[in-house]
């Protein structure tokens, strides 16, 4: 198992698969883009499915994430997958991804063991998307997220952030969108981990705010169905159900006292927390020679010192080295 001093036991592992990715948007990225990780320090697929059946079989890892970056760019995507989906216990397999590719790719993934996808979506608009994500290409996403359906991978869920002035008058069109086609949609609020470190409290879209648009379109009532545990999604039935909305209140509403997450970045450093300022080498080790109990053991203490929570609105609060993009959303 992977307990914290606090009490908390990870059983959730997000891991990053690349840090490249082919869109640019404003919270998460430069328009030039990043220094991409050199090739030798990226683990190999051996060396991502080696950690990930450490994880599963001496760890307690119930729930396997991939992300970026831009995952579906991971050449060895299906096969990671695949080799995923045989440990056991079998863990829950999901994606993250912008969609792009997922029109080619979305059937090999479903077959390979792929469970579920999250498709990140901040705008039904043409024009805001090339503003927002630098790159023209909000037909390639839309036809991804119906391909993710088409193949069978269920719930689609698609995650948005709201930016002030670009996309924060969508919250309402991007909910009927996504009631009539099924998705199931998810409002993050943006946090302090863009590598231009361009976040300004005062002017993200809180949870609030997003609630408060939503409401005025449709009736929203807590979904008490579900116990929300570790997830950090509020859940809300939209208009009396079963069709749902959730809000992640990552700033205004920090839910890390009940966190089960811990992150494997694509360069094999472990990250009890987003916002950690430390990680973990467990790259060096496994190359160095040692054994699965060695890297259990190190991965262990990584995640027994993770602090109690991200101390966001702390005013001695430091945005993370890494961005979300070479950490793993
Ligand atoms: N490229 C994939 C994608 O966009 O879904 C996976 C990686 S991306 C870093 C994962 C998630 O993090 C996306 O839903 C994205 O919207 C979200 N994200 C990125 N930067 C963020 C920020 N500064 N605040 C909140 N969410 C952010
Ligand atoms: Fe790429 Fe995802 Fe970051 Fe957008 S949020 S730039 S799609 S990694």
């Amino acid at each position: 198992m992977l307990p914290d001093s606090f009490g908390r036991i990870a059983t959730d592992l997000r891991v990053s698969l690349t840090d490249r990715c082919n869109l640019r948007c404003a919270y998460c990225m430069p328009p030039e883009g990043l220094d991409w990780l050199p090739a030798p320090d990226q683990l190999t697929d051996d060396e991502v499915v080696r950690l990930i059946r450490i994880g599963v079989e001496r760890l307690g890892i119930t729930e396997v994430r991939f992300t970026g970056g831009e995952p579906l760019l991971r050449r060895g995507l299906a096969g990671i997958v695949a080799r995923t989906a045989a440990l056991r216990p079998r863990p829950e397999i999901s994606l993250t991804t912008n969609g792009i590719g997922l029109t080619r790719t979305a059937g090999t993934l479903r077959a390979a063991g792929l469970d579920r996808v999250n498709v990140s979506l901040d705008t039904l608009r043409p024009e805001t998307f090339r503003k927002l994500a630098r790159r023209d290409r909000l037909p390639d996403v839309l036809d991804g997220l119906a391909a993710a359906a088409a193949a069978g991978l269920s719930p689609v869920k698609v995650n948005t952030v709201l930016m002030r002035d670009l996309n924060d008058d969508e919250a309402v069109p991007l909910l009927r969108f996504c009631l009539d086609h099924g998705y199931e949609l998810r409002f993050i609020e943006q946090m302090p981990l863009d590598a231009q470190h361009g976040w300004k409290r005062a002017e993200m879209v809180t949870a609030q705010e997003m609630l408060a648009a939503l409401g005025r379109e449709f009736i929203l009532t807590p979904d008490d169905s579900r116990q929300r545990g570790s997830a950090p999604a509020e859940a809300f039935l939209v208009d009396g159900g079963p069709a749902r909305v959730g809000v992640i209140a990552s700033v205004t509403r920090p839910f890390c006292g009940t966190c089960d997450r811990v992150r494997l970045t694509a360069d094999g450093q472990v990250r009890n927390c987003l916002f950690a300022r430390s990680e973990s080498d467990l790259r060096g080790p496994l190359r160095a020679g040692a054994d699965d109990a060695e890297l259990a053991g190190a991965w262990r203490r990584a995640v027994a010192v993770k602090l109690p929570g991200h101390g966001i609105n702390d005013p001695s609060f430091l945005q993370p080295d890494r961005p979300m993009s070479a950490i793993g959303g």
